[in-house]
C-alpha cells in the first residue's frame, strides 16, 4: 500500500478536527471520508480516486478557515490527478443549496471515470448516514427528497463502477423501503 493514502487520511483528519456529523449521534466527520475512500478502495477503484475519496470535503469544508485548503495545496502534495478529482466533486459554496443540488444532477454525466466514482462511493455514505443517524430536524418528507436526489444524481454516473453502483442501488432500495414502512406505520 502507497503510505500516500495514510498521508491523506491524516491531512483530512487534520481539516476536520473540529467538524462533526449532522446526525444525532454527532460523528466526528472523519468517519464520512474514511468510509468512502473504504468503499472505493474495496470496490477496485484507482489510488487516486481513494485519495480523492479521503480528501473530498477538504476544500468545501475550509472555506471559511483562516486557512482554507485549496486546489491548489492538493495539488502540490497529492497530484495535479488528485486535486483535479477533487474540484470534480467540491460543491460552490457560493451558490445557494437548491442551486448546488441541481448542479449536482447536471454536471454528473459530464464527470472523469475517476470522480464518478468518488461521487457513487460519497452518496452511499452519505444515504446510509441518513438511514441509521439522521439529522434531528429532517422529517421524513426532507429525507425521501434526500434519498430521490441522490437517485437522480447517480443515474449521471452509471457505467464506470458496476460493483459500486449495484451497492448503492442496494443501499437506495433499502432506503427507500424503509422509509415507505415508516410512511405506513404513522
Ligand atoms: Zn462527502
Amino acid at each position: 500500500m502507497s503510505p500516500k493514502v495514510l498521508v491523506a487520511a491524516h491531512f483530512a483528519a487534520t481539516v476536520h478536527t473540529t467538524h462533526r456529523r449532522k446526525g444525532a449521534a454527532q460523528e466526528p466527520y472523519i468517519n464520512h471520508p474514511l468510509e468512502v475512500a473504504m468503499l472505493l478502495a474495496e470496490h477496485g477503484a484507482p489510488e487516486d480516486a481513494v485519495l480523492a475519496g479521503l480528501l473530498h470535503d477538504t476544500v468545501e469544508d475550509s472555506s471559511d478557515d483562516p486557512e482554507p485548503v485549496t486546489l491548489e495545496i492538493l495539488a502540490e502534495r497529492f497530484g495535479a490527478e488528485v486535486a483535479a478529482i477533487v474540484g470534480e466533486v467540491s460543491d460552490d459554496k457560493s451558490l445557494p443549496k437548491e442551486t448546488r443540488k441541481a448542479l449536482q444532477v447536471k454536471a454528473a454525466a459530464k464527470s472523469s471515470d475517476a470522480a464518478k466514482q468518488v461521487k457513487l462511493a460519497d452518496k452511499i455514505s452519505n444515504l446510509r448516514a441518513i438511514m441509521s443517524a439522521p439529522p434531528a430536524s429532517w422529517d421524513h418528507a426532507r429525507r425521501v427528497e434526500y434519498v430521490g436526489w441522490a437517485g437522480r444524481v447517480v443515474a449521471g454516473l452509471r457505467g464506470v463502477n458496476p460493483s459500486l453502483e449495484a451497492l448503492f442501488d442496494a443501499t437506495y432500495r433499502t432506503a427507500m423501503e424503509s422509509l415507505a414502512r415508516e410512511a405506513a406505520s404513522t
